[in-house]
């Protein structure tokens, strides 16, 4: 969709750091991570919410949390959290459906969003 962020990072016209890949799905790290991980999950064809992604695809959110469940047990000791802000007056701020996955407990030895190393390319 024209002028989508999300979008244009799918489609590479926008830098990100991918840190995962599925059929339906890409992982980048936040942009503003807050917490020591934050990884975005976000599906490859737009959606607006999860809401719209749920009832159109569900196949594609099944994917997308799968997606998201694999990196929390790759970078995490296993806690983590899965958002959705879905509308704006809950904080929705791009509106191409995506997933926070947030942990404040890193796996040891893994690269954390704060890490010099996941800087933007
Ligand atoms: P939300 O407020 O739930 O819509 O989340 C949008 C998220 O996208 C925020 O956490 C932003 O920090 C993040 N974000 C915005 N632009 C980018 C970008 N170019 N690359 C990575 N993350 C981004
Ligand atoms: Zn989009």
């Amino acid at each position: 969709m024209d002028n989508c962020i999300f979008c244009k990072i799918v489609a590479g016209e926008i830098p990100s750091v991918l840190v995962g890949e599925s059929e339906h799905s890409i992982a980048i790290n936040d942009i503003n991570p807050r917490q020591p991980i934050h990884i975005l999950v976000v599906p490859k064809h737009h959606h607006s919410d999860v809401a719209a992604l749920a009832f159109d695809s569900p196949d594609q959110l099944v994917d997308l949390v799968q997606l998201g469940s694999r990196l929390a047990a790759e970078h995490s000791t296993g806690s983590f959290r899965l958002q959705f802000n879905t509308g704006a007056e809950a904080g929705q701020t791009v509106f191409h459906a995506h997933g926070h996955v947030m942990s404040s407990t890193p796996k040891t030895g893994a690269a954390s969003a704060t890490d010099e190393s996941s800087a933007l390319a």
